[in-house]
């Protein structure tokens, strides 16, 4: 027994777990004992201050504990409903269930329990309705604190709170301390060890939110710390030329079919000025879907081109870089000789474009990351604008900014991003908003319905494919599990044997080998297939002009800033263009919150009304983003903790320039920093 442990280790290692709860906890995104330690409960349930049942008052909240001595269904004015009984010693108390007695298999007698709720005297004896509660059998000893996590199929909350003590008392001495001294005190933080121990195991609600703004303060510092860093690397980096040549991009502009947007005119105002100014340019550009951004993305590729530099245009994928390469060869039709490196290139097309863009032949390259590989020589390198950012995450980001080498970097989104966020994940980014929509663009007609009402949507599609448009249908999952969640291949099996009999139907999800996803998208892009049953993965910037119907299966599942962003996908042209956003369940709560997009069509306001309905941590979630191997969305990142990371990790910036080397004491933060951005700045120093 003598292996020597580390944080590192599967997570199959850990006492009670086993290979097959390993793999339960993979689909969670656990796989090793970091992970576990780093997979925070969203929620606690304060038990601890637990009364007598002898004490209770009619229409108080209350905490009871005891032993449940009966479970039985009984008939009631609202249907039939669990009755569960528990006993304190002192008294009983009935826990009442209205229609859900699926719940009577979670009790047994004499099982050990607390329950909360508001307490009622009737029937002779007191009732909570729909309380909340917990099996704390388990638990004595451990105080009343109970940790909530999120689940899945297998494993419940309790459980996997059980895997995390063990965790926590095989590996705890291992965690270690990461950010400064200094700091850590100034902002009143745990050590690093107490803050795992007190986020998991609380003794309190006190205890359990300072573990919180500890863990979040570490996440945003890091974050902020490599972000600030980096520009001011890029800062201190040799001054680039300004740009003085415009001749070639505003020829670009006189040639659209159509005048800018007064947002477009600013934003390429803005960055304008930045290319003058001198200094770098970093630059985030905000725009709702359909706004335009890839006329300033050309713009600025050509400003490029115009003062004898090359330009890269990098997208997340490769059918949205095939989309790109079209729209730039058609935009500059001659202006500049435009190139494209993808991944699935053939052996032979990439050593072509390789050659040509060595020898300075290609002043545009189109393409995916691929572009980033060692073996890619630029003879002039001068602007990256990325597309869809939100796809790459701020690592990547970093990556490309580091290995490009390129002085001027423009950021494209079309995900809102609220202020407090913005500050996080861009932070060392300036921000240019593209606030409104090209003229006469029509208002995607939306409506929310019902499963019964479902045909109503495939006979809308049949019209639209008899015009000889196209059409999406969108789920939430790839294939059936419990959830009972609407999935593409049932839905696919259902179209094709019933409304969508007659028609050519692709399908695209995650699980499918990445040339045949690029397969189907093309495929629908070139219009072979009309119909494209899909999961999530069409979510961003793929535009078919053609499309002008797209149905969301199971749109209950969904954020409402992914439904906006699904629903970007169709009236993209001048044609009229219907979504349909079909609900399961019977949940009038979420018809509720999906009727609002009726009637709201523009990014920003979906975005507020998303994080105002589920609060920033689960906005667009921060995992997506790339900020974190953790799960930051649980923390509850609040704006304070944003602020104050950001002027710790400002001040610490600046004694590293001060000291033009870096203090020693600071090193194992750095190393820290490192392993989680992929030696960025150590790179960037001996830059
Ligand atoms: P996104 O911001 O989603 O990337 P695009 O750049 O793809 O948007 O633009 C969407 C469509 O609108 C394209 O067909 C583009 O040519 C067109 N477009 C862009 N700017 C204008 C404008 N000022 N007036 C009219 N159409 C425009
Ligand atoms: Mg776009």
């Amino acid at each position: 027994m003598s292996r020597r442990l580390s944080l590192q280790d599967d997570v199959r290692y850990v006492k009670g777990v086993g290979p097959r709860r390993a793999k339960m906890l993979g689909s969670l995104g656990v796989r090793t004992v970091q992970a576990l330690l780093d997979f925070f409960p969203f929620r606690i349930d304060d038990f601890s201050r637990v009364q007598k049942l002898k004490d209770l008052e009619p229409g108080e909240r209350v905490t009871i504990a005891g032993r449940v001595t009966s479970v039985a269904v009984i008939p009631s004015i609202r249907g039939r409903a669990l009755r569960v009984g528990v006993s304190d010693g002192t008294g009983t108390c009935y826990l009442v269930w209205y229609n859900m007695l699926y719940l009577s298999k979670q009790f047994y007698r004499g099982q050990q329990i607390v329950a909360s709720g508001k307490v009622e005297w009737r029937r002779r004896s007191w009732e909570i309705a729909h309380p909340r509660w917990e099996e704390t059998g388990e638990l004595s000893g451990q105080g009343l604190v109970v940790p909530i996590y999120h689940t899945t199929a297998g494993l419940n909350s309790s459980m996997i709170s059980r895997f995390v003590r063990e965790a926590l008392d095989t590996y705890a001495h291992l965690i270690e301390e990461s950010i400064p001294d200094g700091i850590a005190r100034r902002q009143g933080l745990l050590s690093q060890k107490q803050a795992y121990v007190n986020i998991h195991c609380p003794p309190d609600a006190q205890m359990w939110e300072q573990a919180r703004r500890t863990l979040a303060f570490r996440e945003v510092f890091f974050l902020q710390f490599a972000l600030l860093l980096m520009k001011s690397q890029n800062e201190r980096a040799k001054p680039v030329e300004p740009y003085a040549k415009f001749d070639l991009p505003e020829a670009f502009i006189e040639t659209l079919p159509f005048d800018l947007t007064k947002a477009q005119q600013r934003t390429i105002q803005q960055i304008r000025d930045d290319l003058c100014s001198g200094r770098t340019m970093n630059r985030l550009l905000q725009g709702d879907v359909g706004s335009g951004k890839t006329v300033v993305a050309v713009w600025s590729l050509l400003a490029a081109v115009a003062n004898g530099y090359q330009g890269a245009l990098l997208a997340p994928t490769e059918v949205l870089s095939r989309q790109h390469l079209k729209t730039v060869e058609e935009f500059t039709h001659g202006m500049a000789r435009v190139g494209f490196l993808s991944g699935s290139q053939s052996a032979q097309d990439k050593r072509l474009t390789l050659k040509q863009l060595a020898e300075g032949s290609i002043d545009i390259l189109v393409g995916t990351h691929a572009m980033l590989e060692p073996d890619v020589e630029w003879t002039r390198l001068g602007m990256v604008v990325t597309d869809e950012q939100h796809r790459f995450g701020v690592r990547q980001r970093l990556r490309i900014s580091y290995d490009s080498n390129a002085p001027h970097m423009l950021v494209m989104s079309a995900t809102p991003i609220p202020r407090s966020l913005a500050i996080t994940l861009f932070g060392d980014l300036d921000l240019s908003v593209i606030d409104e929509l090209p003229h006469g663009r029509k208002q995607v007609l939306t409506r929310v319905l019902e499963e019964r009402l479902r045909h109503l949507a495939y006979e809308r599609v049949k019209k639209e494919l008899a015009m000889g448009h196209h059409a999406y249908v969108v789920c939430p999952l790839i294939r059936q599990g419990k959830s009972g969640r609407r999935s593409v291949e049932e839905v696919f099996e259902e179209l094709k044997t019933g409304h969508l009999r007659d028609v050519e139907v692709g399908l695209a999800h995650g699980d499918m080998p990445r040339e045949e996803l690029a397969k189907a998208m093309q495929g629908f892009v070139e219009g072979k297939t009309q119909v494209l049953v899909a999961t999530t993965v069409i979510e961003v910037g793929v535009d078919v002009e053609n499309a002008t119907c797209i149905v969301i299966e199971g749109a209950e599942s969904f954020g409402l800033a992914t439904l906006h962003q699904l629903r970007g996908r169709v009236g993209r042209g001048p044609k009229q263009s219907y979504c349909f956003m079909i609900f399961s369940g019977e949940s009038g709560e979420s018809s509720t919150r999906l009727k609002a997009l009726e009637n709201l069509h523009d990014g920003f306001s979906v975005a507020e009304l998303d994080l105002r309905q589920r609060g920033p941590g689960q906005f667009f979630g921060l995992k997506q983003h790339g900020v974190s191997e953790i799960n930051i969305q649980d923390l509850g990142v609040s704006e304070d903790i944003v602020y104050s990371a950001r002027q710790e990790a400002k001040a610490l910036v600046e004694e590293v320039e001060q000291r033009e080397q870096l203090p020693l004491e600071l090193s194992p933060l750095l190393s820290k920093v490192n392993t989680r951005f992929g030696n960025l700045l150590k790179h960037a120093r001996s830059r």
